[in-house]
């Protein structure tokens, strides 16, 4: 048996046929070439077994009262990822194209001869384990292509967006700004005295203030609005369709909050730690630096006139 991860357990095989003998006979002689046997009489029985038992391959007589074998290719194959072997006779009425567009993955004249029948149950087999393992590989790219995407647009430390995507999405809403004359406003935000609680208290310390603090930006916006950790302790939000008046509510909320929240960069120490935020509403066909710088200025108000504020001017 092969141990390549996929396929440990022992390959299990159902037989379909209205011929008492003949299954019995094919039965016996798969036990006897290593595999799992299941069988079934018919078209009925052979879907109640599979919705009971898990099944690698199907291997079904054509002409069956009831339900024939094309018909319970097509059903199975609705429904289950098992591979389909299909035995004609000599004189059946049905061609390789009807079979395999039923979506059989082989088919077998017959009698059937047992050693051509387990190479070719060993070569559906290694098909399907080939075509698991690929879909898994794709699976696997799919994963890391969209971590990828996170890793390049997001901030490993706060989660929240980063500066290029701050300049991506700002460019759009600028745009959208313009043509429907929407209100749009950024907020720029910069932790007050950050060196020195990095000085005291240390980087990893320092750290979790920013990761507090992004949260608790989140926990400020509505959801149209979004959030970036524009530079070391710098932090950026951008307001669509709002208006400079509107986004002082939003800056001051950001900043009461993380005022009213204590740290503890150690057990008997209780501190907090304050915010200075400028904001500029877009004026129309404004260039994104220019309104960024504006926003910048007002940052540097809010610095110069004690720190701690939200500062807007038009
Ligand atoms: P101000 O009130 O004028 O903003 O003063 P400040 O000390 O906050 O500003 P300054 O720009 O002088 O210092 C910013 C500090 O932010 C310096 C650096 O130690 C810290 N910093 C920047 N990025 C990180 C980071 O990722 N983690 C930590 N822990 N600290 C950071
Ligand atoms: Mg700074
Ligand atoms: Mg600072």
């Amino acid at each position: 048996m092969e141990k390549n991860g996929l396929q440990e357990t022992k390959t299990r095989i159902l037989i379909v046929d209205d011929h008492v003998e003949l299954r019995d006979m094919l039965r016996e002689a798969m036990v006897i070439s290593g595999y799992e046997c299941l069988t079934a009489g018919n078209g009925r029985e052979a879907l109640e077994c599979l919705a009971l038992h898990p099944v690698d391959v199907v291997l079904t007589d054509i002409k069956m009262p009831e339900m024939n074998g094309l018909e319970l290719t097509e059903h199975i194959k609705q429904k289950y990822d098992v591979g389909v072997i299909v035995m004609t006779g000599y004189t059946d009425d049905f061609s390789y194209e009807d079979i395999i567009t039923k979506g059989a993955s082989d088919f077998m004249v017959k009698p059937v001869a047992i050693p051509e029948l387990t190479l070719r149950i060993k070569r559906v087999v290694r098909e399907r384990a080939l075509l698991a393992e690929r879909n898994h590989a794709m699976e696997k790219l799919r994963e890391s292509e969209q971590r990828y995407q996170e890793l390049s647009i997001t901030d490993g430390l706060t989660k929240l967006f980063n500066s290029r995507q701050f300049y991506a999405v700002l460019h759009g809403e600028i745009e959208r700004s313009n043509r429907y004359d929407h209100p749009l406003t950024v907020l720029m935000l910069d932790i007050d005295d950050f060196k020195k609680y990095n000085d005291t208290y240390g980087h990893l310390e320092g750290d979790r203030v920013l990761s507090r603090f992004a949260e608790i930006i989140r926990e400020c916006l509505r959801q149209t609005d979004s959030a970036y950790r524009y530079g070391g302790e710098e932090f950026a939000v951008i307001l669509p369709a709002t208006k400079g008046e509107q986004g002082i509510i939003t800056a001051e909320r950001v900043r009461i909050a993380l005022k009213n929240e204590i740290f503890k960069p150690r057990p008997d120490i209780d501190i907090r730690v304050t915010v200075s935020i400028g904001l500029a509403q877009h004026a129309k066909n404004e260039e994104m630096m220019d309104f960024l710088r504006r926003a910048d200025q007002n940052l540097y108000r809010a610095k110069a006139a004690g720190k701690n504020q939200v500062c807007f001017t038009q």
